[in-house]
């Protein structure tokens, strides 16, 4: 029996006998007890340890002092200390004066960016977003669960968007944000994205900065959370969208996200964001209220081990020879197991944490859910879309960063026979 048999022109006999051997399969695996996790993207202990020579850049016998000679020990500096500023300007392709420094997490300041906007307004609203009846944001999907719950939390209507192979489908984009005021931002991921690994084309990027919006006070949330983060020597181009909005006479219209969670250590990183001069000013003296200022020692300890771009690279190129061997086990292995069946497609992506997969319409939920009974937990399926409603039930989110390559191998068995079992049952049906 080949592997590459089309399981769409199988009749009924060969398909009970194909399920027949799945199954037994299956059950093997059941009996072993594993315990794998594929559920979030998080770094290896490997890669963790490919900055823990950082946390030696700061010692008590130095004079922890910033550029400016500000003393990073002590209050001060609420945007964060030059050095910072200068290495992520670098990092998001845009001037240090654009940029503001936060605390640990990325995600944090892009909830309490649309938290604010909620609240007071961007600058030029006319009015807090909240005063509207209702307030709506795009969501192009599968996208990244975490965005979506931060609208879920603050009452923002989210509308699916489909992703195509270069990004939104902006036909549907442009459409939508021409005709109604109360869509107020999109959500992009637009360099190896969560999940699907795709980079926005240069099209793509021209026709969000250029886009007539009904809402003046339209942002485009860009999360550039993966943008150093390629797994081959020949990265993913992706236009400047900063410097797109200037050119298209909407300099006020994006908000840039980035952090080194998954360049130094989640969760003990360094996150910054980014916009127009009036955009950082205007949200600097809503930060100011907040805050006394973020923790400079880390920057510290961030620009010291990090420096420049160039160091940066070299870094990330650590940490793709980690990650590299696991993404092609992943890709391998779902080659061998599903391809030429016509049950399940995917992505392979030149970056990023994340390989996303599609079955038949219909199957993910119960693949997922055979697999975690396996031992296999992966991202609940559904998670990747708006309310966690995947319409099609078939987007299934991998993230091979953190199990070995050994234990992806396994999983990744052990999802593709749960995807097949759940094909053959849907083709019978
Ligand atoms: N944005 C995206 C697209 C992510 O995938 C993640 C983590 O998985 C984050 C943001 C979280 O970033 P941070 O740790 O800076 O909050």
């Amino acid at each position: 029996m080949g592997h590459h048999t089309d399981f769409l022109n199988m009749n009924i006999e060969q398909l009970n006998q194909h399920y027949a051997s799945l199954k037994e399969r299956y059950d093997e695996y059941k009996n072993q007890n594993m315990k794998l996790d594929m559920s979030r993207g998080k770094p290896c202990p490997e890669q963790l340890e490919l900055s823990k020579s950082m946390l030696d850049t700061v010692t008590s016998s130095d004079r922890l002092q910033a550029s400016d000679g500000s003393d990073c020990l002590n209050y001060g500096g609420v945007d964060g200390i030059p050095e910072a500023k200068e290495l992520f300007a670098q990092i998001l392709g845009v001037s240090s004066n654009e940029v503001i420094i936060g605390g640990s997490s990325s995600l944090t300041m892009m909830h309490d960016t649309i938290s604010r906007a909620m609240l007071h307004g961007v600058y030029g609203s006319e009015q807090p977003w909240v005063k509207q009846p209702t307030v709506k944001f795009l969501c192009p999907s599968p996208g990244y669960d975490r965005h979506f719950a931060i609208c879920e939390l603050l009452n923002i209507e989210m509308i699916v968007v489909d992703m195509l192979h270069d990004g939104p489908d902006m036909d549907a984009v442009e459409a939508l944000v021409s005709q109604d005021d109360s869509i107020k931002g999109i959500w992009c991921v637009p360099k190896y994205s969560n999940p699907d690994g795709i980079t926005y084309s240069h099209q793509v990027v021209n026709r969000l900065a250029n886009m007539k919006t009904k809402a003046r006070d339209f942002r485009i949330f860009w999360d550039d959370a993966y943008s150093v983060h390629h797994l081959t020597d020949q990265p993913d181009p992706l236009t400047n969208v900063l410097s797109a909005c200037k050119e298209a006479g909407n300099p006020d219209r994006v908000f840039l996200f980035c952090s080194t969670s998954k360049i130094t250590f989640p969760g003990a990183g360094v996150a910054a964001m980014a916009g127009s001069v009036e955009n950082i000013n205007y949200m600097r003296s809503l930060i100011s209220v907040q805050t006394i200022g973020p923790d400079k020692i880390n920057q510290l300890r961030h620009t010291r081990f990090l420096k420049d771009m160039d160091h940066v690279r070299s870094h990330m190129a650590k940490h793709a020879a980690i990650l590299k061997p696991k993404f092609e086990m992943v890709l391998g292995k779902l080659e061998s197991e599903l391809d030429g069946k016509n049950i399940a497609f995917w992505n392979k992506p030149n970056g990023g944490y994340f390989i996303s997969l599609n079955t038949l319409d219909g199957c993910a939920k119960i693949a997922v859910k055979m697999a975690a009974d396996a031992g296999v937990t992966l991202t609940a399926a559904g998670a990747t879309f708006p309310y966690g409603r995947d319409p099609r039930d078939r987007n299934i989110r991998i993230a091979p960063s953190f199990p070995s390559v050994k234990e992806l191998e396994k999983s990744i068995e052990v999802l593709s026979i749960c995807i097949q079992l759940a094909s053959i049952d849907k083709i019978l049906l």
